[in-house]
C-alpha cells in the first residue's frame, strides 16, 4: 500500500497554514494565493471542462497542488506553470511525484511559447487554473493573442464579476473589450459559482468557473487587431464611434470605416456586437 501524498492531508485552513509555516511562508496576497482544497468541487470543475484520459493539460498557478492532483489522476500529461519558486520546487513531492507531471517555475505572462510547444508535441491542450486574479485579464489576452492554435478548451476560476464581463451582451454595463475578444475567439460558458468560504485564505469576492470552447475555424482577423480596435473604440465609453475612431484615424477615414462596415458612426462601442467589431476590423484591414 502506498502512503497518502501530503496534499491529501492539506484539507483545512489549519493544516494549510501549518504546512506553509513549515516552508517558512504564508500566502502571498500579491500573487493571488487563495488555495482551494475542496476535492469534490475540484473533481466537478475538472469534469465540467471535459478532462479525460487523453487530455494534455497546462495548469496555470498550481499553488499547493490540490487541483494538480485531480488533473494528474484524470489527464495524460500536465504542464504546471507556477511563479512562486517555493511552491513550484515542492509541488511534485507534495502530490506524490506523478510521472505525468512537468513543473515549470515561471510567470505565465512571460513563459516562452517554445516551452509549451516542446512539451505538447503538436497536441491540442486544455488550459486550466484557479487563476491569480491580479493578472487574469492579461492571461486571457495572451491566450487569445498568442496561443489560440494551442488550446481546444479552457477552464478557469475567476472573480465572478470578470466571468460576467466575459459573457456580457452588447448594451450591458459590463460589456467591453474582453467580452468582444472572448465571444469572437471562443464559445464561453459560465458553469458555476464558488463562494469565498471554500478558499484558504478566504477572498473578499465570489468566484465562478468559466469554460471557453475553441472554435472549429479561427476568424481570419488575428486577435491582436481586434484587441487594438476595441481598445480604441472603448477608449472613452461615452463617446461615439466617430469620436473614438476619429482620434486614431482622423474623422474622414473614421466615417469611411464605419460606413464600409455598414455601421452608424453615431453609435457607442458598448452597443456593437462582436460581429460588428469584426466587420470594422475587416474594413481597417482592407
Ligand atoms: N491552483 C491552486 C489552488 O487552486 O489552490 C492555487 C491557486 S491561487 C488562486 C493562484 C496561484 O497562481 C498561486 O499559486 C500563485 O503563486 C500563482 N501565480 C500568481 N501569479 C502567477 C503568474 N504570473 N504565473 C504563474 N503563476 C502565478
Amino acid at each position: 500500500m502506498t502512503d497518502k501524498p501530503l496534499i491529501d492531508t492539506l484539507t483545512s485552513a489549519g493544516s494549510i497554514f501549518a504546512y506553509l509555516q513549515s516552508l517558512e511562508m504564508s500566502p502571498t496576497q500579491s500573487l493571488g494565493q487563495n488555495f482551494l482544497p475542496d476535492r469534490p468541487l475540484l473533481e466537478a470543475l475538472a469534469a465540467s471542462t471535459d478532462v479525460t484520459e487523453g487530455s494534455a493539460i497546462i495548469e496555470i498557478g498550481p499553488g499547493l497542488g490540490h487541483l494538480t492532483r485531480v488533473l494528474c489522476k484524470r489527464g495524460s500529461k500536465i504542464l504546471a506553470i507556477e511563479k512562486d519558486r517555493r511552491l513550484a520546487d515542492t509541488l511534485g513531492e507534495r502530490i506524490g511525484e506523478p510521472e505525468n507531471l512537468t513543473v515549470v517555475n515561471g510567470d505565465i505572462l512571460e513563459v516562452e511559447t517554445q516551452v509549451i510547444e516542446d512539451w505538447r508535441e503538436g497536441k491540442k491542450c486544455l488550459v486550466i487554473g484557479n487563476l491569480p486574479y491580479y493578472c487574469s485579464s492579461q492571461i486571457l489576452i495572451r491566450l487569445y493573442e498568442e496561443w489560440l492554435p494551442i488550446w481546444e478548451r479552457c477552464g478557469f476560476l475567476l472573480q465572478e464579476e470578470v466571468v460576467d464581463r466575459l459573457v456580457a451582451k452588447p448594451g450591458s454595463k459590463t460589456y467591453g473589450r474582453l467580452s468582444v475578444l472572448t465571444q469572437l475567439y471562443s464559445r464561453p460558458r459560465k458553469t458555476r459559482k464558488v463562494p469565498p468560504h471554500l478558499f484558504v485564505p478566504k477572498p473578499e469576492v465570489t468566484s465562478a468557473w468559466i469554460v471557453l470552447e475553441s472554435l472549429e475555424e479561427l476568424p481570419s482577423i488575428p486577435a491582436p487587431q481586434i484587441a487594438h480596435l476595441t481598445g480604441i473604440c472603448f477608449g472613452e465609453r461615452r463617446k461615439t464611434l466617430l469620436n473614438n475612431l476619429g482620434r486614431e484615424f482622423g474623422k474622414e477615414r473614421a466615417q469611411e470605416i464605419a460606413s464600409g462596415a455598414d455601421i452608424d458612426d453615431g453609435r457607442r462601442a458598448e452597443s456593437l456586437s462582436p460581429e460588428e467589431f469584426y466587420r470594422l476590423a475587416r474594413q481597417i484591414d482592407s
